[in-house]
């Protein structure tokens, strides 16, 4: 079922006053998200860490499930390019290691095309490739990021709540839709370090 254009349209009048791009992209999809899309695991609304995380950007007030948000312009391709590797594993093994929303933009629409959830059962240290120090001669020679590698990830471990500008049968219909049967128990999760699918 395609999605209504108006929804999936990123607000860009309200990152006119930022003039670094990346600012402008986290501003814009982080107001989509807390405007349209919903907590995969219970339905509920998502809301914004005050203060910058290491990781996570969102979370939910009803099962405290917490997610981090990434964008990309264009398509879900293999692989997405993350931050530090050492950090992300660090994250991935804590105790409330989170959600990953990934979310994919057209860059002449500026319209979300696609919102994949990732349960954090599934995002886990098996995803995440070790990118080549960066070289000597780079300004931070030496520092390790990482990728992301969507490819490895088992169909069930991918939750497509918006997909090519439409939403997949059994979604559910609000906001963007999520297809709670792949999260799990829908009862709310107080658990730590616990898995959905257990
Ligand atoms: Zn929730």
């Amino acid at each position: 079922m395609s999605a209504d254009p108006d929804r999936l349209r990123l607000p860009t009048e309200i990152a006119g006053h930022y003039s670094s791009r990346s600012q402008r992209a986290r501003v814009i999809t982080e107001s989509w998200v807390r405007t349209w899309a919903f907590c995969p695991n219970c339905g509920h609304a998502l809301h914004s860490f005050e203060n910058n995380r290491p990781v996570a950007d969102f979370y939910c007030k009803t099962c405290s499930e917490e997610y981090e948000l990434k964008s990309k312009k264009g398509h879900v391709a293999r692989s997405i390019v993350d931050g530090a590797y050492t950090s992300m594993m660090a994250r991935l093994g804590a105790a409330n290691n989170p959600n990953l929303l990934l979310l994919a933009y057209d860059t002449d629409t500026y319209s979300v095309n696609t919102l994949l959830a990732i349960p954090k059962h599934f995002f886990v240290p098996s995803i995440i490739e070790r990118r080549r120090p960066l070289r000597p001669t780079a300004r931070r020679a030496g520092w390790i990021g990482c990728n992301i590698v969507i490819e490895n990830l088992p169909t069930i471990g991918k939750v497509f709540l918006l997909r090519d500008g439409s939403q997949p049968r059994g979604a559910r219909s609000c906001g963007t839709g999520a297809e709670l049967s792949s999260f799990g128990p829908r009862e709310p999760s107080k658990r730590r370090g616990g898995s959905w699918m257990s």
